[in-house]
């Protein structure tokens, strides 16, 4: 398989997701160095076999798709049993908030699959980390409870749309999120009330001292009318990374990205159950079921740090120019470069690759050196 004993570079995906960050600013074209079209949102470059979006790589001559490439040699460039890469590396670049949303874990992904395979295409898990590459804002997970209940007397209107009752019931529970969830939910099918508390709640911050909270707030009932997400959103952990640190999103803790720009590693899974802040399928049953209600740990790790879970590991490496360091494959490994280049030397054999380039190294590649021909970061997946 000597065709296959070599780095591959990747050609990827953009998405243009109506969130993405538009004009001369705009993240992904800036790092790709290409000019933005005008008024095209650019919100994630995907790099990985995901039907949805798969990479390309150059075999014999032709750009092929690297699930194609891999179901043809599966062994040679996963170089385990595995048939499928199991994650999907993406640049995520949000100037509006996304969707709140859960991933399952495995085994709610398999019977969310069986009963609705349309809009749960997959059977996997979905674990996520990101990795701010500029400053980053995201909301996680519920507060912890004294913090959680204390919205209920900051924001009357708050209080009064849940009811004084359940939220004392809700105080005495171990399960508080979920009874606090589940009415929240079922409240706000009443639109009319649920405008209404919003606005209520829009005209406190107002008149209060602009706080951040509070900005953001206005600014999701700005871009979201007539959605639960405002609310949800209160009662979540408001979270911002400056680049380098990191977010672990295991399955089942709820969260949303607000702005910024971050590199994403996940599973290789699309299935996502959204809870609000989106005109997409809202599927709060199953919201509720899935939301972990524990009380999240925020892992914010520092740089130059590695993160391991069940489905990848990810490394943020950075090298001083001639710096080198020698690897041994016995997977795949991907790479994506954001400062610099570097040449990956194999055989006797060496190729230079640079800033925003993605490159593929197969199982089959067996011992290379990556040498640092500027001084550069670049992330490592495997
Ligand atoms: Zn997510």
């Amino acid at each position: 398989m000597k065709k296959l004993e070599r780095p591959f570079l990747l050609k990827n995906v953009i998405k243009n997701y109506e969130w993405g960050q538009k004009g001369e600013k705009a993240f992904i074209p800036n790092f790709l160095g290409t000019k933005a079209t005008k008024n095209v949102p650019y919100a994630e470059l995907w790099m990985g076999a995901h039907p949805n979006g798969p990479s390309k790589i150059k075999l014999e001559n032709q750009w092929i798709e690297l699930g194609e490439a891999i179901a043809k040699y599966p062994k040679e460039i996963l170089g385990n049993s595995k048939k499928e890469l199991p994650f999907l590396l993406k640049i995520l670049s949000a100037e509006k908030v996304l969707s709140i949303q859960v991933h399952p874990n495995k085994k709610q992904a398999e019977k969310l699959h069986e009963n609705d395979p349309k809009n749960y295409p997959d059977v996997n898990q979905k674990n996520e980390i990101a990795i701010a590459l500029t400053n980053f804002l995201a909301i996680v997970g519920f507060k912890y409870k004294k913090e959680f209940f204390r919205v209920f007397e900051r924001y009357p209107a708050f209080r009064e749309f849940i009811g004084k009752e359940k939220i004392e019931k809700a105080k005495k529970a171990s399960n508080f999120c979920q009874i606090i969830l589940a009415e929240l939910i079922r409240k706000s099918k009443d639109e009319k009330f649920l405008s209404e508390t919003i606005e209520k709640i829009a005209l406190q911050i107002k008149k209060e001292k602009k706080i951040e909270e509070g900005k953001i707030f206005l600014q999701l009932k700005k871009e979201y009318k007539l959605d639960v997400g405002p609310l949800f959103f209160l009662l979540m952990n408001l979270i911002r990374l400056k680049p380098g640190e990191t977010v672990f999103l295991p399955s089942g803790i709820l969260h949303a990205y607000i702005r910024g720009t971050i590199v994403e590693c996940m599973s290789n899974s699309d299935n996502t159950i959204r809870a609000g802040l989106t005109p997409k399928f809202k599927d709060v049953e199953n919201l509720k079921k899935i939301v972990s209600y524990k009380d999240l740990e925020l892992k914010i790790l520092e740089k130059n740090s590695s993160f391991y879970c069940a489905d990848f590991s990810i490394a943020k490496i950075k090298l001083k120019k001639d710096e080198k360091i020698r690897q041994e494959n016995d997977s795949l490994r991907m790479l994506l470069i954001t400062k610099g280049e570097l040449f990956i030397e194999w055989g006797n054999r060496k190729r230079l690759f640079k800033k925003s380039q993605a490159i593929l190294i197969p199982a089959i590649l067996g011992k290379f050196t990556i040498l640092a021909n500027t001084e550069c970061d670049f992330f490592e997946v495997k």
